[in-house]
């Protein structure tokens, strides 16, 4: 479904340009929940970001569904972000002064049109799914950290994208909140979606269906788990 092929990706520094991604080939499957995992500084991000097209590679491509992201216009490319992948950051980045339920609609709140009963009702769903449907009219604050990271989720789910793209998102979280979380992006993957997450957390990684390891902005290994066949 996603697939870079030999990505390379440099930043400009006062010290020259530096590499992030050196050639990277990595395909991503329907329905596959797929770990990055890497030191700080290996380039995890920097992968995510270009796999979500919120970065075009200098040299090398990423297909979605065969077609060439960077070939796209910016115009299509915002329509794909905004029907087909979601993302969930290491901060949830609420907003504190709205519920719940309301955060989970932002993605609707841009338009100048009243958010249909429809989406309303999707929203809810949503909540309900990352288990918070009790919890819909509490602000951010009223919430536990791991609760909040929730609502990101359901606020990703609600736009009913094909691809999940996670940076850390466990990152602020104790372990078993932090698993908790793993557990709901991992659940996402029986109805379809892909998640593609960025952890340094080793026991997190082992949850996913297949991990890759990054150094030094190169592949240097990858392994599949059995997370799923043992009910994880
Ligand atoms: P990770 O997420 O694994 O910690 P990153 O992908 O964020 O690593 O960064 C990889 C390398 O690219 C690092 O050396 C980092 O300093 C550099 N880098 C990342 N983003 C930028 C940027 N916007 N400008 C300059 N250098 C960057
Ligand atoms: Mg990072």
């Amino acid at each position: 479904m996603l697939v870079a092929d030999n990505v390379v990706k440099a930043f400009a520094t006062d010290a020259g340009n530096a590499p992030a991604l050196r050639g990277v080939s990595l395909g991503i499957a329907a329905g596959e929940f797929v770990c990055i995992v890497g030191r700080s500084g290996s380039g995890k991000s920097t992968l995510l970001n270009v796999l979500s097209s919120l970065l075009t590679p200098d040299a090398g491509q990423v297909l979605y569904q065969g077609r060439d992201v960077a070939a796209l216009s910016a115009r299509e490319r915002d329509r794909l972000r905004a029907t087909d992948f979601s993302m969930v950051f290491q901060m949830h980045h609420l907003l504190p002064y709205l519920t719940a339920f309301e955060n989970v609609l932002a993605p609707f709140l841009s338009t100048i049109r009243p958010v249909s009963a429809d989406k309303r009702r999707k929203a809810l769903e949503c909540l309900d799914r990352v288990g918070l449907a009790d919890k819909a009219e509490r602000l951010p604050g009223r919430l536990s950290g791991g609760e909040q990271q929730r609502v990101a989720i359901a606020r990703a789910l609600v736009t009913e994208p094909r691809l999940i793209f996670a940076d850390e998102p466990t990152g602020s979280l104790d372990g078993d909140t932090g698993r908790h979380i793993i557990s709901t992006l991992g659940g996402l993957v029986t109805e379809g979606i892909s998640v593609v997450m960025v952890t340094h957390e080793p026991a997190y990684a082992a949850m996913a269906d297949r991990v890759v390891e990054i150094a030094d902005g190169l592949i240097r290994g990858e392994a599949r788990t059995d997370a799923r066949n043992t009910g994880v």
